[in-house]
């Protein structure tokens, strides 16, 4: 599943893309990943893309000014693919099928076909991700954005509140925790191993026997990894990213995500893997404790 910095990559693209296009016309080819009326945004324009969490919020106006959204997700599998004659094509998202692949091809749910000839695929070989049609109200009642914890690369999240929402789930082990979407939104498997490896934080302890220290360090951690995986268009190697020719790189640089078995980067012990709670979970059993 792709996380906050590969879908802040995804939202990149697109701005750089969609924006003042206009819908001219939708083919939904699998109904169920299509949720709303196509018929409601033809002949708008894209006029904004933003993201909370791992969702994209795509705004749209038509000549009446009637504001609506479309959300995407791309859940397991999803991938966005742009292509034009005139701008710079990309294709983001989970590896299979390749993201050179032709395209339209069997995991293609829905073509977005622009005034301009341009055209965005939604691909999705296993049918968890969505794309929906909502009103300004129904987008304020959607679950995800009602119960979508705080964004941690914005000035709102703040130590203080980091530390309240610690305080919360004293019982709960640290891994899962940080990978609760309702508490601190866009992290995942990646970053959650990688902020707990500079935190120097075992994953399994619980939140409870952390100290203040601790807490801090692991604030630092996850803005940094965050904004190291923004920087470097997120992680291609196990799935996501290329945009303009350029491939996500984030994987170079991790220090413990996939790299079972080789030299930790600061003490030199290979680096641990272990299943915790059904996730692969990456760390170095003598700098983390
Ligand atoms: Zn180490």
């Amino acid at each position: 599943m792709p996380e906050l910095p590969e879908v802040e990559t995804i939202k990149r693209g697109l701005l750089s893309t969609v924006i003042d296009q206009k819908i001219q016309s939708i083919d939904v080819l699998l109904p169920k990943i299509f949720i709303g009326n196509t018929e409601l945004i033809l002949g708008s324009y894209i006029s904004s893309v933003d993201r909370k969490g791992k969702l994209l919020i795509i705004a749209l106006e038509d000549s009446s000014n009637v504001r609506l959204f479309l959300t995407i997700h791309l859940k397991m599998t999803g991938q966005l693919l742009f292509k034009s004659e005139t701008r710079p094509e990309f294709a983001l998202g989970h590896p299979i099928p390749p993201l050179k692949s032709p395209i339209p091809n069997k995991s293609t749910r829905a073509i977005f076909v622009f005034e301009s000839g341009d055209r965005l695929y939604f691909n999705d070989i296993r049918t968890f991700g969505y794309i929906k049609v909502l009103d300004e109200e129904r987008l304020k009642l959607e679950p995800f954005l009602l119960t979508v914890g705080v964004e941690p690369l914005t000035p709102e999240f703040t130590v203080e509140l980091f530390k309240k929402l610690v305080s919360r789930s004293v019982k709960v082990p640290v891994k899962p925790f940080l990978l609760d979407q309702t508490k601190v939104a866009g992290l995942g498997n990646i970053y959650t191993d990688e902020a707990l490896f500079w935190a120097k934080i075992h994953p399994t302890r619980l939140i409870g026997s952390l100290s203040e220290e601790e807490v801090e360090r692991l604030y630092i951690s996850i803005r940094k990894v965050l904004t190291d995986g923004v920087d470097t268009l997120g992680s291609s190697k196990s799935s996501y990213v290329t945009l303009a020719g350029k491939v996500g790189s984030f994987l170079e640089k991790a220090a413990v995500y996939q790299r079972a078995g080789l030299p930790c980067v600061v003490c030199g012990n290979p680096i641990l893997r272990i299943s915790f709670r059904g996730r692969g979970t990456h760390f170095c059993g003598n700098c983390q404790k």
